[in-house]
């Protein structure tokens, strides 16, 4: 890539620490689970070319200024400066003082169990969602429909989490759980699912109990089932992971507490779903950033939890000493959940930059919660390039007015949202 010389230091960080202890109750709506969420049918052809201009353009990685991202029909060809690129494309669009990155992912999301509708998402800066937990559902979108990859019901005990508090009667492929009793169960239920179109495996090891934590809130007239909950055992863990990594499938879990971690830990799942709600012992903390976990934050949802800005703040510290491993956060807000906006999450990204960033909030800080909704969030799903201004990236479009780099809340409401190269908000005159 050019341009690596122009880089924007955001020095004045206007961003207040304001540690919400939210009222994170009753945060998770009971939808009726139909699978209804509505998804708009455009279809239109995406330009030829284009060329976008703005004053900062953050490319997945780095922070440039003054570039000009060049689109060809739905995928991007290059960044550079305008005077390098201006000759490729007559059709152009020069933002000015605005922000130009790649669209959001969202990595932790349940929009067709909650029926959120997918439009209001896409144009609220999320080109990308990954559904974790809910009926299965081939990928589709990205064509100036919002992306939507799922993992499909979440792999758990009989008689345990999610179907104890969500319903859904014995779970199944179109429910939010599928009860595994036996290892070749498990194993046949893995194969299903990556049959189905799965973009990962999703097992849950909640026992539940955990303070603050949404599950422990009573959903409708249902009260929350006696704890502690059934768990899957270890083999089975095991012989989901080993299953899902032959099929070329990861394996993410619901935790809350060590039990589940360590459950997790031993069975060699790649990734928690969330950072964990109650404080989970040290031990296991390092051993989950030493076996490379990525942990996505759901931050903001579970913020009346008791551990879990502890357990963000330790990661935090030993992911910075074991970079190596490939641990880290990837953004997720739960969309869904009640107490969430459907699109960017300007709380979560706030709470993950104070929680992560140690003595003194720096510019790579920032830069490192841009990526965990982009270029990290892209690499972690396994889709080459998205999440990235680089060449033959989808061309996946978000910008703002202004510098979100010092106000994330700007991100919440893009004036510019693009999928595969088809404009969906536009609030720019020329
Ligand atoms: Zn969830």
């Amino acid at each position: 890539m050019k341009n690596r010389n122009r880089l924007i230091e955001p020095a004045r960080l206007a961003l207040v620490l304001i540690l919400s202890q939210g009222l994170a109750m009753n945060a998770v709506a009971h939808g009726t689970g139909d699978g209804s969420s509505t998804a708009s049918t455009k279809t239109k052809k995406p330009p030829r070319c284009r060329i976008y201009t703005a004053d900062r353009v953050f490319d997945g990685f780095e922070l440039l200024s003054d570039a000009a991202v060049l689109v060809k029909k739905d995928k991007i060809a290059e960044v550079g400066t305008f005077d390098e690129l201006k000759k490729q494309c007559s059709k152009r669009k020069h933002l000015g003082d605005a922000t130009l990155m790649p669209g959001f992912i969202e990595s932790h999301a349940h929009l067709t169990f909650q029926n959120v509708n997918s439009d209001i998402v896409l144009k609220h800066g999320i080109t990308t969602v990954r559904d974790t937990g809910g009926p299965l559902l081939a990928p589709f979108g990205g064509e100036g429909q919002l992306r939507i990859l799922s993992a499909g019901p979440i792999i758990q005990a009989p008689g345990g989490y999610p179907l104890n508090v969500f319903g859904g009667g014995s779970g199944g492929y179109d429910q939010i759980g599928i009860p595994v009793g036996t290892v070749q169960e498990a194993e046949e239920v893995v194969q299903q699912l990556a049959d189905g179109g799965a973009a990962v495996i999703k097992i849950a090891l909640e026992p539940g109990g955990e303070s603050g934590a949404p599950w422990m809130e009573p959903h409708g007239d249902q009260p929350v089932p006696a704890t502690p909950w059934p768990l899957l055992s270890l083999e089975t863990v095991q012989a989901i992971v080993a299953k899902a990594h032959a099929l070329g499938k990861r394996v993410t879990a619901h935790i809350g507490e060590n039990t589940g971690a360590q459950l997790a830990l031993e069975g060699q799942v790649d990734e928690w779903a969330h950072t964990p709600c109650a404080a989970i012992d040290e031990d296991l903390l390092q051993q989950a950033v030493d076996q490379g976990v990525k942990v996505v934050t759901t931050i903001d949802t579970l913020g009346s939890c008791s551990g879990i800005y502890d357990n963000v703040r330790k990661l935090a510290g030993m992911m910075a000493l074991a970079s190596d491993t490939g641990s880290e956060f990837i953004y997720g807000s739960e969309i869904g959940h009640d107490n969430v906006p459907w699109g960017v999450n300007g709380q979560e990204m706030h709470l993950m930059l104070h929680l992560t960033s140690g003595d003194g909030i720096d510019a790579a800080d920032v830069l490192n919660v841009f990526k965990a909704a982009t270029s990290g969030a892209g690499e972690n799903l396994g889709i080459d390039k998205l999440g990235t201004l680089t060449p033959n990236a989808p061309a996946d479009l978000i910008a703002v007015k202004g510098n979100p780099f010092e106000r994330f809340k700007l991100l919440e409401y893009p004036d510019l949202v693009v999928s595969g190269g088809r404009i969906v908000v536009n609030n720019f005159k020329k």
